[in-house]
């Protein structure tokens, strides 16, 4: 099979999905070569779009973080999330804020609702504990006190009268929103299939072509596909594939476990986070609960312990749940990098390249101005944010010996 193509995407996730539909949006000539692996991100993914909280370090992992911090330190080699640098809530805000728009185009393009939702997520504090925890983080964060709110316990009981009264208060990040993940990375695929993209599902990328430092074909199981601009967009897989054109991603796999309720009334109008679980009920009335942060490598197992921990902790958050039931647990590998941030954008030496992986845990959120930003550099357009904070080459500069890029 030889089907010439200007971009390659590598990777059918929400990122390579999104990419594809930016790239094909400016006429360009796509295709996307997805092998679906088991415990890809987006499918296990909670949908949560939490600028503000994950930035803070009050979203998804602040259940570890803070059991872990209490120890007194981090453990080597386990991962603890903490405040992110405003670089990325700039960018995380900017994608956030493409959603409203971006669920209108992908309802008149792909026929597909993405079940976005204008929301807020609220930091539970059960004890002083969590107090002295949340605050200091709260009065760092650099989004303005506008966006963010205290609440007392009487507050927090009138918004959400299915919370447990057991609280301090909460803390409330509005405009931190949520999604269906499924559907938006369906939708994207539809969407840029319809404008034109191939999509080729279940097949394997197995090579990237290099002639004088420049891309010239990806070679995949259904044979070449010569191109000018390969993307990689393989998740927790970049590495390999990075090595194939000789380069050192620094991407792992980060396992999260997670379960689902069976379809429950409306009981939230809001996402919630504790120290020991964030709970979302989403657009068809199941509650998520997520989620753990492991270190397993590329076991996509569950295990009884985790269930158990998150289990009990949505229901002190939710006391209603304990007479609910639990329709489905799975798990899913994130695309950890060293510093949480994205991999994006080109890499010296090899025309033709570009990153799009090491989302970590805020992928879906982040997807759609990747997609836009990546397909900005694709067609050679100005860049509508710096590629430069997320640049491979930022691990080979940091000078700590985590990572040193290679091209071979
Ligand atoms: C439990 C859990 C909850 C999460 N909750 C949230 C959340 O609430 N909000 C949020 O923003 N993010 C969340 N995330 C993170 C988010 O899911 C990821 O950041 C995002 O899905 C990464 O997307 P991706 O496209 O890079 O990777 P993936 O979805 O893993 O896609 C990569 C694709 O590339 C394919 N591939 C790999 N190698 C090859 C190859 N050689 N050839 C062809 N195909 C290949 C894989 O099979 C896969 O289909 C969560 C993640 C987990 C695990």
């Amino acid at each position: 099979m030889s089907r010439s193509s200007n971009v390659v995407v590598i990777g059918g996730g929400v990122i390579g999905c999104a990419v594809a539909y930016y790239v094909a949006r400016r006429g360009l000539k796509v295709t996307l070569v997805d092998r679906p692996k088991r415990g890809r991100a987006t499918s296990a993914s909670a949908g949560g779009l939490w600028p503000l909280g994950e930035s803070v370090g009050l979203g998804c992992g602040v259940i570890f973080y803070k059991a872990l911090a209490g120890m007194g330190t981090l453990p080597e080699g386990v991962h603890g999330p903490g405040q992110l640098p405003r670089v990325f809530l700039d960018f995380a805000l900017r994608s956030n804020g493409m959603f409203p728009a971006l669920a209108e185009d992908l309802r008149e393009i792909s026929g597909m609702e993405i079940e976005w939702e204008r929301t807020s997520l609220l930091f539970l504090m059960y004890d002083e504990g969590d107090v002295a925890f949340a605050k200091p983080l709260w009065e760092r964060c650099p989004c303005g006190r506008d966006l963010t709110e205290w609440m007392t316990p009487e507050e927090l009981a009138k918004a959400e009268p299915a919370v447990t009264r057991e609280v301090h208060g909460a803390l409330r990040f509005h405009g931190d929103d949520q999604v269906n993940p499924y559907r938006l990375a369906d939708s994207f695929r539809a969407a840029a299939r319809n404008l034109g993209a191939a999509i080729l599902t279940h097949t394997e990328v197995t090579g990237l072509r290099v002639e004088s430092g420049r891309m010239t074909a990806v070679e995949t199981q259904a044979g070449p596909i010569p191109c000018g601009m390969v993307v990689n967009a393989a998740g927790a897989w970049a590495p390999e594939v990075g090595r194939m054109v000789g380069l050192d991603i620094p991407v792992r796999p980060v396992r999260g476990q997670i379960l689902g309720t069976e379809t429950l009334p409306e009981m939230l109008s809001a996402c919630l986070t504790t120290t020991d679980c964030y709970l979302a009920q989403k657009g068809h009335g199941e509650v998520i609960i997520g989620s753990t942060t492991e270190e397993v490598g590329f076991d996509v197992g569950t295990t009884p312990a985790a269930m158990k921990t998150l289990a009990a902790g949505a229901i002190r958050a939710l006391p209603f749940l304990r007479d609910v039931r639990v329709k489905r647990v799975w798990s899913g590998l994130r695309p950890g990098s060293p510093d949480e941030l994205p991999i994006l954008g080109p890499v010296e030496g090899l025309d033709g390249y570009l990153n799009a992986c090491g989302h970590f845990r805020t992928g879906i959120l982040n997807a759609p101005l990747t997609g836009l930003l990546i397909a900005e550099l694709a067609s050679g357009e100005r860049p509508s944010v710096p590629v430069e904070p997320f640049l491979l080459a930022r691990f080979a500069s940091a000078g700590d010996g985590r990572q040193v890029v290679t091209i071979g």
